[in-house]
């Protein structure tokens, strides 16, 4: 009961002192109860939403969701999500419910919620009350829709991905009904918007450890992002790999640091694979796959309304990967300066992360040749930064003063200088570059 923070016990026991009842509910109570430190505090109550308007009067707040009962009550610059008790009438369209209804009944504001171990409420002395069974799903590790779960995902379809993305953050096991409406009823996340979609995945994918999911589910991933299925079972007969394709992305997810944009790229980066595939003397190759799994890539993230930072880094990590490092410092500093030093540094991740899930035999030659490579990018790029056109020693006026024409010109000669100020072979000096730029005038305009 300690844990409760300062906010949300004044916003319970001013509810209490005006004569309602008040707990603290959901993934809050979830999650201080497995010791893990909650995202955000609901507060449910009997008080109807006029009536928590009126108990705050004197603070700020919100209708966030009136008609859903919820109001925000704001205490230090911060809102609270104060919910009426409620049953969910009825779904029509497994999404939202037509209607809701008020209750004064704290059961039946429980019995309305997902999984049993979110079904939870405590009180300002820490004493929970739960739906029936909430206590053994805590003790077995164990995700439990509460009450009938096909008739539970039929009513919300997005509880499907739910279930799966707790599993994955929690590191529990979705118990055997659960998980067989799970399979049963994945199609109807076709009638899920992809905002929505996109969160669990991302969810999912960051989770400490999302490879049981991922393998158990394939087919509710394949549900939301049919791409994959091609990659299921698909033997690569290659001898640099011991797994499938769709094993091999799930060692690689693994791999990699938990963060959205590498793994999205792991998730994605073999994808096109697949399609790519010819036999050749009894050896599977892949060629130019980067290439097609970027693009494949890149329509998934759209499909799911990704930001476009988003769908750049990780389009741009699915086509870079899977070159075998050439370590000299020019390379280097080619690709610093094409990728910048974040992209760099999650390109060596991804790498690492890939060949960590290759055949046993290569891993760690192919890694520690890896590691030899990041070392040499900390050096270079700490020596040295990286170098953008901006920072020669010239600029466009400077070319336009040379006789080169207003246009895109102005910007080649810069690249190509700046290609050779980074391959070494020019020093970035005023007078060197004006004399490189006036030899490319020469060799390239020749009616001036
Ligand atoms: P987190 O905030 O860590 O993502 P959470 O469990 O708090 O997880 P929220 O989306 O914040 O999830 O929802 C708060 C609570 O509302 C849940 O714990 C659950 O009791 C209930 N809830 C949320 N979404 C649903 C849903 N689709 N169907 C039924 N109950 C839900
Ligand atoms: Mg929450």
């Amino acid at each position: 009961k300690e844990q409760i923070p300062a906010a949300a016990r004044f916003i319970m026991e001013r509810l209490q002192a005006s004569g309602y009842e008040a707990y603290l509910v959901g993934g809050a109570v979830r999650d201080l109860i497995l010791g893990r430190q909650p995202g955000d505090y609901d507060i449910t109550t009997n008080a109807l939403p006029e009536e928590t308007e009126a108990v705050f009067r004197d603070f700020g707040t919100l209708e966030i969701g009136k008609t859903h009962g919820t109001i925000g009550v704001i205490v230090d610059h911060k809102a609270y999500e104060v919910t009426t008790y409620r049953v969910d009438g009825e779904y029509t369209d497994h999404r939202r419910p037509d209607a809701v209804t008020f209750t004064r009944s704290l059961e039946q504001d429980l019995e309305r919620r997902d999984f049993r171990i979110n079904a939870v409420a405590m009180d300002l002395d820490g004493n929970l009350r739960g739906v029936p069974g909430y206590e053994e799903d805590f003790a077995r590790r164990q995700i439990c829709a509460v009450g009938n779960p096909v008739q539970r995902f039929e009513e919300d379809a997005l509880r499907i991905l739910r279930g799966v993305r707790f599993a994955a953050q929690l590191g529990y096991e979705i118990e055997a009904n659960t998980g067989r409406a799970i399979h049963e009823k994945k199609h109807l996340l076709r009638q899920i918007s992809p905002e929505r979609i996109r969160v669990e995945i991302e969810k999912t994918l960051t989770a400490p450890n999302p490879l049981p999911v991922l393998r158990e589910y394939r087919d509710v991933f394949a549900e939301v992002i049919p791409e994959l299925r091609e990659t299921f079972d698909f033997n690569q007969q290659n001898p640099f790999h011991c797994y499938d394709v769709y094993e091999h992305i799930l060692h690689v997810v693994g791999n990699v640091p938990p963060e959205p944009v590498l793994r999205l790229a792991a998730l994605l980066h073999d994808i096109g694979k697949p399609r790519c595939f010819v036999v050749k003397e009894n050896w599977g190759h892949f060629y130019g796959h980067e290439q097609v799994s970027a693009e494949m890539a890149e329509a998934i993230l759209k499909r799911l309304r990704y930001d476009r930072k988003t769908v750049k880094d990780v389009t741009e990590l699915v086509a870079s990967h899977g070159y075998v490092f050439n370590r000299t410092e020019k390379y280097v500093r080619r690709r610093l300066n094409q990728l910048g030093e974040e992209q760099l540094m999650r390109l060596i991740d991804l790498e690492r992360g890939d060949v960590l899930s290759q055949a046993e035999h290569v891993r760690k030659e192919r890694a520690a040749a890896i590691d030899a490579f990041r070392e040499l990018v900390q050096t270079v790029a700490e020596k040295e930064g990286v170098l953008k056109r901006k920072d020669l020693a010239i600029d466009g006026w400077d070319v336009l003063e040379l006789g080169v024409p207003r246009g895109p010109e102005v910007g080649r000669v810069l690249d190509e200088i700046l290609d050779r100020v980074l391959e070494g072979d020019l020093e970035n000096r005023r007078e060197a570059l004006l004399e490189a730029a006036e030899e490319w005038k020469k060799k390239h305009i020749i009616w001036y």
